[in-house]
């Protein structure tokens, strides 16, 4: 049997009523025969039989289209089915036996070949279920065998034996077809690299299992097992000792298991396991926090792979399955955010699913729906914060969306900003983000507004885009001159170096030959790596506002904020704090040679007008 596979009972359910077919119709043909041989009571109480038989078959047939089955239940289900094709294989045999007893050849002749066709029926309609087809060929052909045994002549040893082997090859094809079914079914179900069940086995699994629940109301859990920096490692070492890790990962999970879960991988290196039926939800709860502790702390242990000592974490979302919802795919999401949840909060841990997130999902459905019309409508406008030298003359400004949205009021642009990368709106947002402040910058001019710099942020994916440079030139040419395009700032983030730096550093080139210059933003907070200032072609660094906030509390920030002055006199940058709420903080920047100050010190973000006089006034 092909075990947990709904398919394989699937096709043995159809075969129910192929089986009734051809016992109920046939079946009159030999109740006619017989009568007419002068035997009619005895098969008339047969044909009652079959018919009794397949009055069962029927209702077996119908309680598996009509109920979702516990496993349980499903068992059950199936011994049933055994006992049902049993019941009318050996009713084939009982009408061979009625005819053998009578002395007519037509009767005999009739007997051998409802015998042989009997078992050719048997190894081809059972054919997935050895249980089933073997003994069932047996109970048919060695009556037969012995039956031609017993005539006693040459020609019924040669029969005898013609019909042991055509019983040996039907069980033989039978068999073969069998184990090749097997084979398929494996390789269809089956993750080639590990050996474990691959994502389509999975989302029939869970489905199956989720109508399981339904029918017991129990409760499980899945916990979707994603490796943390798998990719650096299959990049710096190369796929051979990814795929290595992987065998091992998998091997360690499983050790984890008990016979009960289920565990498959869904592709790269994202794994996912389904627990167990629990009645109680707390018990549920407990055994999913307990099996993925237990399978983080295995795969924290060190892995030896071809001389390479090499260490891997794992970020875990956990989700809790009932039978409520036939959507797996719900289960399979849920935990797919609790997962990032866990990256975020600094990666190797467990974070299971709840309703606060279920509604903060919902809630940035709901932004994102909104946020498409947000620009038609007219409610994405452009912020400027001051930026000021040492001696608190306004030098720069950077631009800050907003958005006050009809239906749900403001929201802040570190949350609709991500959303818009994610849906891919950024494109059209970023685009009409550089249009406003190229305006603005140019309306300044002409009003008289003498800055040396003018910041805008842009995102990754705006940056990535393929059209990004022909926007950026068309726009330029519509709004800005040589000399105002020598003012402007593409502010990126740290985040940006994970991506191909080759291709990086060529948008990088073409944007600058426009005359624009780029800017580190948040500098400290990402990879703090410095290999990269010496790479990128950058021309100024923004110590995030963290630093700053901390600067009169912690001395490492301290240390660090001068450290990051002093590298940047190295490399010959400019530098600009953000985040300057106090004077303390602006002393001891000053005293650092920091080159320029933003914060709200100095002035909150401000309309373009209300900057105007923000700068006249200073
Ligand atoms: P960011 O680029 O680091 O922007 C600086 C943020 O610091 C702004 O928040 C600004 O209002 C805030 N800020 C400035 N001075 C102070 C201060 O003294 N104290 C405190 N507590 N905060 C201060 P905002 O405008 O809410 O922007 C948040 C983030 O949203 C930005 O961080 C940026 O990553 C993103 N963002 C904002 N506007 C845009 C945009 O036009 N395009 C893109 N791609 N991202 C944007
Ligand atoms: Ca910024
Ligand atoms: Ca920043």
């Amino acid at each position: 049997m092909i075990s947990n596979d709904n398919h394989f009972f699937a096709y043995l359910h159809k075969q129910i009523p192929i089986m009734m077919f051809l016992s109920l119709f046939p079946g009159l043909g030999y109740v006619f025969l017989s009568w007419a041989h002068g035997i009619p009571l005895r098969a008339v109480i047969w044909y009652g039989f079959i018919v009794v038989v397949s009055f069962w078959g029927y209702h077996i047939y119908r309680d598996y289209l009509d109920k979702s089955f516990t496993k349980k239940q499903l068992k059950r289900w199936y011994l049933h089915l055994t006992l049902f094709y049993y019941a009318f294989f050996l009713l084939w045999l009982s009408i061979f036996l009625l005819f053998i007893t009578k002395n007519e050849h037509q009767l005999h002749y009739i007997a051998i070949f409802t015998e042989i066709g009997a078992a050719v029926v048997a190894s081809s309609l059972l054919m997935p279920d050895k249980k089933l087809f073997k003994p069932n060929i047996l109970i048919l052909m060695l009556p037969l065998v012995v039956y031609f045994l017993l005539i006693g002549e040459w020609y019924g040893y040669i029969l005898a034996i013609f019909s042991a082997t055509l019983a040996w090859v039907l069980i033989y094809t039978a068999s073969s077809s069998h184990k090749l079914l097997m084979h398929t079914n494996y390789q269809a179900n089956h993750d080639f690299l590990t050996g474990l069940y691959n994502r389509y086995y999975f989302i029939k699994y869970l489905q199956d299992f989720m109508s399981s629940l339904k029918a017991s109301s129990h409760r499980s859990y899945l916990l979707l097992i994603d490796l943390d920096h798998f990719k650096t490692i299959n990049d710096s070492l190369g796929h051979d000792i990814g795929d290595d890790l992987l065998k091992e990962v998998a091997e360690r999970i499983e050790g984890c298991l008990n016979s009960h879960e289920f565990l498959a991988r869904l592709g790269g290196d994202e794994f996912v396991i389904v627990g167990s039926e629990y009645e109680n939800l707390e018990q549920c709860y407990l055994q999913a926090e307990k099996l993925a502790n237990n399978v983080l702390l295995a795969l924290r242990e060190n892995y030896l792979i071809e001389c390479h000592n090499l260490y891997i974490s794992a970020s875990i979302g956990v989700s809790m399955v009932s039978g409520d919802s036939n959507a797996a795919n719900r289960f399979i999401k849920e935990a797919d955010i609790a997962m990032y949840e866990a990256k975020e909060r600094g990666r190797d841990g467990v974070i299971v699913f709840d309703e606060e997130m279920a509604k903060r999902v919902a809630m940035n459905l709901e932004i994102e729906r909104s946020l498409h019309f947000a620009l038609e409508n007219n409610e994405i406008y452009m912020l400027y914060q001051p930026q000021l030298n040492k001696d608190k003359k306004v030098v720069g400004a950077e631009a800050l969306a907003r958005w006050t949205s009809n239906s749900l009021g403001e929201i802040p642009p570190d949350v609709f900003i991500p959303i818009a990368e994610q849906s891919g709106f950024i494109i059209e947002l970023g685009r009409f983000i550089l249009e406003t402040s190229f305006r603005t910058l140019s309306i300044w001019d002409q009003q008289g507004v003498n800055i040396k710099q003018f910041s805008i942020n842009i995102s990754m994916r705006q940056f990535f885009y393929f059209d990004f440079i022909d926007d950026v030139r068309l726009l330029c040419k519509e709004y800005l001159t040589d000399e105002m395009r020598g003012k402007v700032i593409f502010e990126i983030t740290e985040s940006i170096i994970a991506e191909d730096v080759k291709k990086v550093i060529r948008i990088m080139e073409e944007i600058k030959e426009l005359g624009i210059r780029f800017s580190m933003d948040d500098f400290g907070t990402g990879y703090s790596s410095l290999s990269y200032l010496k790479l990128l072609p950058i021309d100024e660094i923004k110590i995030d506002r963290s630093f700053i906030a901390e600067l009169n509390e912690t001395p490492t920030d301290q240390v660090m904020i001068s450290s990051i002055l002093n590298m940047a006199k190295a490399f010959n940058l400019m530098v600009v704090a953000e985040g300057v709420e106090n004077l303390d903080q602006f002393d001891y920047l000053h005293d650092n040679h920091c080159d320029i100050y933003q914060g709200f010190c100095f002035s909150k973000p401000l309309t373009e007008q209300k900057f105007l006089e923000f700068y006249q006034k200073t």
